[in-house]
């Protein structure tokens, strides 16, 4: 059992990537679903953000048999005015095979006229360790919703995110940038410092 090893549970190329880039220094190596090959699709019929994420951690732990601790993170965004739409559908928005641009694009029909245009990333995680143990953290990030995609960085809704803390969008940030102050990073960050409080260290 390698301890060390973290493999984050999604098949999201975008998140794999900024988890890798988020927790590399404190795991001696994380591991994607498709860096192991693995083919791992769990219905996520949660009702709520955590829920989602602890149906794709523990399909993916109880998958490999707790050979390594598991990370999923669920997340999605939030526009109030829309009665906090997409929210836990952010990655279906607009259908079950839809892609980033058709969910962005149904967003800004659906914004259109509108003026509060606030909005919300909300990100939960759960890491399972080998033994079982679950962490959950949570982490958001505000902005508003711009009128028309900006910048071609990030992933899913990254374009039309302005964010207030870094004035301008998410398509626009550095990944540096975004890291320092995303929904993301909060959440990995927070998980980070309740597993210290908790473990100690992270290979005993
Ligand atoms: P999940 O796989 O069900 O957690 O879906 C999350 C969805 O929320 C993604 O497919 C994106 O559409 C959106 N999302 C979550 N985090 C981000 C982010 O950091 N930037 C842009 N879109 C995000």
């Amino acid at each position: 059992m390698n301890k060390k090893v973290l493999l984050a549970a999604t098949n999201n190329d975008g998140k794999a990537k900024e988890i890798k880039q988020i927790l590399g220094d404190f795991f001696q190596e994380i591991k994607s679903l498709k860096d192991l090959g693995l083919n791992i699709n769990p219905e996520e019929n949660g009702s709520t953000f955590l829920e989602n994420a602890q149906i794709k951690a523990r399909a993916v732990y109880n998958h490999i048999k707790g050979t390594m601790a598991v990370i999923a993170d669920d997340s999605g965004l939030i526009v109030p005015a829309l009665n906090d739409e997409p929210g836990i559908m952010s990655a279906r928005y607009a259908g079950i095979d839809a892609d980033d641009t058709k969910n962005n694009q149904k967003l800004l029909e659906k914004l259109k006229g509108m003026t509060d245009r606030r909005a919300y990333f909300i990100c939960t995680v759960v890491l399972i360790l080998p033994d079982g143990k679950e962490i959950t953290a949570q982490g958001k990030v505000n902005g508003t919703i711009l009128e028309k995609p900006e910048g071609g960085g990030g992933f899913g809704y990254d374009p039309i995110f302005f964010s207030d803390e870094l004035k301008k969008s998410f398509g626009f940030a550095a990944p540096s940038e975004k890291n320092a102050i995303s929904h993301r990073a909060r959440a990995l960050n927070e998980l980070k410092q309740k597993f210290i409080l908790e473990q100690g260290h992270i290979d005993d």
